[in-house]
């Protein structure tokens, strides 16, 4: 982004972010006389856009989740979402500041029981993903809306021209073509095998090398998760290479990733202490195991001898901290399940879900967490990591767990 949008950008999320809060103070001093309607009705409290011309994502918070349908229209080029009843707390003037493909959006009742969001678009483009999250660790549910430019002759193939369908008629029979169910929208996970190359990551007490396990255990998760066909399963390396950390955050980006999970094995000079870890990015590390191990694992490029003159800077943007936020409380939802699911399937550590500055979950708009799968250095560990039994199992939780957090996702027929 560049610099003179980012300022003006920040300018008007702080406006929205103020001018969100007065309006929600406000609702529930006067409100106190109908606390019955109150919960009666989706309230939606922000919406905001976030990205450039390429990609651009619309967040609405709700007070709880909605069912909602999207469709699209040419001339002018319009994507209409369609979902009951919701009252929109909204600032003045905020469906005015459009960004990237989005250029302004309204919204509000057409009938009885009926609310309508219209986005304007800056020129064509395609729905990529469309969902609704529920609301996560006091966070509140979110409709999101991911744009990604389009052809003009592709945008008009998809969708109808308003003279050759009469909208509200379309919109009354519900009859309007469904966007975004195309085969490739479907969900991208990226699988990231830790280290490779010359960088070997742990060694075991038998002398198993990390690099090994991990990418043998990612190569059986992706069959598995093939097999259901629901995702398209890219990997960050299928061989023995190295890869340095941006590179493998890079290449998440660049495949539109909606969940990204790094393999890991881990060592420890405790021979004694085992069993499975799932880490998300947090600046301070949950504990000094915790940050031990980031700084092991974030040492990967320099033992590679990589440069690292391109690591991105931490780029002070409103917009991507919000992004950063809500990636966040998506990573430790899948972090939290994840362990749910392996509490039944392997062993574990003491206090499963730990966080640190990992470089290789900086993705601040994709739900990243790094697993490892069991400690090197424990020999009990090392035998199962290399059983065939155990990596069904590992790989089988795994596969349920990816199920539950995209679960409300394809729900929706996304
Ligand atoms: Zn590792």
């Amino acid at each position: 982004m560049r610099f003179r949008e980012t300022i003006a950008a920040l300018f008007v999320a702080l406006v929205a972010v103020l001018a969100t809060a007065g309006v929600s103070a406000r609702a529930e001093s006067e409100d106190t006389s109908t606390p019955k309607a109150e919960n009666s009705v989706v309230v939606a409290s922000a919406a905001r856009v976030a990205g450039d011309a390429h990609r651009t994502r619309f967040i609405v918070d709700l007070s709880r989740t909605v069912k909602f349908a999207a469709s699209a229209l040419a001339d002018p080029d319009r994507v209409i979402l369609d979902m009951p009843e919701v009252r929109f707390d909204l600032p003045p003037k905020s469906g005015e500041s459009g960004r990237g493909l989005v250029k302004a959006w309204r919204y509000g009742l057409i009938a009885p029981g009926k609310s309508r969001i219209v986005l304007d678009l800056s020129g064509p483009a395609r729905i990529d993903k469309s969902f609704v999250l529920p609301s996560v660790d006091g966070q509140p549910a979110r409709l999101v809306i991911d744009f990604v430019k389009t052809t003009r002759a592709a945008f008009l193939a998809d969708y109808p021209r308003p003279d050759a369908v009469a909208e509200d008629a379309a919109a009354e029979k519900g009859d309007r073509k469904p966007v975004g169910k195309a085969p490739s929208s479907r969900p991208v996970i990226v699988l990231d095998p830790g280290h490779g190359g010359i960088d070997t990551g742990a060694v075991g007490v038998d002398g198993i090398n990390e690099k090994v396990v991990v990418l043998e255990f990612a190569r059986l998760l992706k069959e598995k998760l093939e097999a259901e066909g629901t995702y398209e399963v890219l990997m960050t390396r299928d061989d023995d290479r190295f890869i340095p950390l941006g590179k493998r955050v890079e290449f998440a980006r660049e495949h539109g990733a909606s969940l990204f999970i790094s393999v890991h094995a881990d060592s420890a000079p405790q021979n004694y202490v085992r069993g499975a870890t799932v880490y998300t990015l947090s600046e301070r590390a949950s504990d000094a195991i915790a940050a031990a191990l980031a700084k092991r694992e974030n040492s990967s490029d320099i033992l590679a001898g990589a440069d690292l003159e391109d690591e991105p800077d931490d780029v002070a943007d409103i917009l991507i901290d919000l992004a950063r936020r809500e990636t966040k409380s998506f990573s430790i939802f899948f972090a939290r399940t994840l362990v749910s699911e392996f509490e039944s399937a392997v062993k574990l550590i003491k206090n499963p879900w730990r966080s640190a500055g990992f470089r290789v979950l900086k993705a601040y708009d994709i739900p990243s967490v790094l697993v490892e799968l069991g400690y090197l250095s424990n020999k009990h560990d090392e035998s199962l990591l290399v059983s065939h039994e155990w990596r069904e199992r590992a790989a089988t939780a795994m596969v349920a767990s990816i199920d539950r957090f995209f679960q409300p996702r394809l729900a929706q027929g996304q």
